[in-house]
């Protein structure tokens, strides 16, 4: 999360999607245009990153120039549109393609078209970085456009809130909720369960165990279930695919929570970006990582413990409790990095008295 002058903003759109959305719209340019020598005309100040991505890839001949035109103040579009200025150029007669930052309800680019067919160009293509077609009200057709975005609030890549952000080089979007969102972590035995049952209470979020979602179904015998048993029975993971979607179909059942506890959920890096990207479309995102350290032979200590009463087959035999601790240090204690590199990766001492493990937790959730 950053902060922008008073709001705060979450990670919407990363680089390597917005990279990949130019390449394919500067290869259909390059189709399109290889013997125009088109006039490159860049709206100001948006446009200053995505223009100079496109004019990269762009292999022709081709001549450049810029305007400014805003319309913006604020968050809000304030529908008022002011003077086109820094047209020099004789453009009559020419190819023109005008690259924007982005497009929303259409005025400034309807704008600007209007200026440029009464100086007789011979034709205006126009091509946007991201598109709010939800909320495009005019005529003028779009002849390209990287990325379609619903209507939100968003900086980053050359667009700004009050002047900051245009240096981001992801695109970020305002965060429209306080959600608290834990990714409770830590090795099979090490107590996410115990101590999701005390935080859900005390900080009024909802807890989300997949293994418990998955045991659920077992029991059930619905077809989740009987697809899950054969991975669980052997302590390996269940496919991501079906994971995934099993924790959005959770987190869809409370579209009021103030937060959520994700308990033995990412598992893998897959299930870290689809997370986010989850929470992304709520305008939320995860706020922390917190993970319970505990020796491995104490965890088969307890999981063995655990086993002559949880009923849990998985929790029986040594050798798949075993198998289970190698699959967390093999496929999930990456995802420590994931969240470190994001600064949101705590570690707390996970062993001791119950109470005194909630108040370690606490320390750091009390935080955000
Ligand atoms: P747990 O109750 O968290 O120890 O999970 C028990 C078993 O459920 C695991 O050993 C996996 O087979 C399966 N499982 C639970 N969560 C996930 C997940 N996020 N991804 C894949 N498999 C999972």
């Amino acid at each position: 999360m950053i902060k922008l002058h008073d709001l705060h903003f979450v990670p919407f759109i990363a680089e390597s999607k917005i990279t990949a959305a130019i390449d394919d719209l500067a290869k259909q340019l390059n189709q399109d245009l290889k013997d125009e020598n088109p006039l490159f005309i860049g709206v100001l100040n948006g446009a200053f990153m995505f223009f100079s991505e496109v004019l990269k890839r762009f292999n022709h001949d081709c001549e450049v120039s810029f305007i400014k035109l805003s319309s913006y103040q604020g968050t809000q579009s304030t529908h008022q549109v002011n003077e086109l200025i820094g047209l020099n150029e004789d453009v009559s007669g020419r190819t023109i393609v005008v690259l924007e930052d982005i497009i929303d309800t259409g005025n400034t680019i309807e704008v600007l078209y209007e200026t440029l067919k009464n100086k007789e160009c011979s034709d205006i293509k126009i091509a946007t970085l991201f598109f709010k077609s939800e909320v495009y009200n005019k005529q003028i057709h779009i002849d390209y456009f990287g990325i379609e975005i619903p209507n939100r609030f968003i900086v980053g890549y050359g667009l700004d809130y009050n002047g900051l952000g245009r240096n981001l080089t992801e695109v970020y979007q305002l965060k429209r909720s306080n959600m608290t969102n834990l990714v409770l972590f830590g090795p099979p035995g090490a107590g996410k369960g115990t101590q999701a049952e005390v935080l859900k209470q005390k900080y009024n979020l909802i807890h989300i165990s997949t293994g418990d979602v998955f045991r659920y179904n077992i029991k059930n015998a619905t077809e989740l279930g009987t697809l899950a048993k054969s991975y669980i029975d052997k302590g390996q993971l269940v496919p991501d695919e079906v994971t995934i979607n099993m924790l959005n179909a959770e987190v869809d059942k409370n579209p009021e929570a103030k937060g959520f506890i994700f308990d033995g959920f990412p598992r893998t890096e897959a299930q870290a970006d689809s997370l986010g990207d989850l929470l992304a479309s709520k305008g939320s995102e995860v706020s922390a990582m917190v993970a319970l350290e505990v020796d491995d032979e104490v965890l088969v200590e307890r999981l063995l413990e655990r086993g002559k009463t949880s009923g849990r087959p998985d929790d029986a035999d040594e050798g798949v409790i075993r198998n289970r601790i190698k699959v967390y240090y093999d496929e999930t204690a990456i995802l420590k990095n994931y969240y470190q590199k994001e600064e949101k990766y705590f570690g707390v001492d996970g062993v001791g008295a119950i109470g005194e493990i909630t108040d370690r937790l606490s320390q750091v959730i009390d935080k955000f």
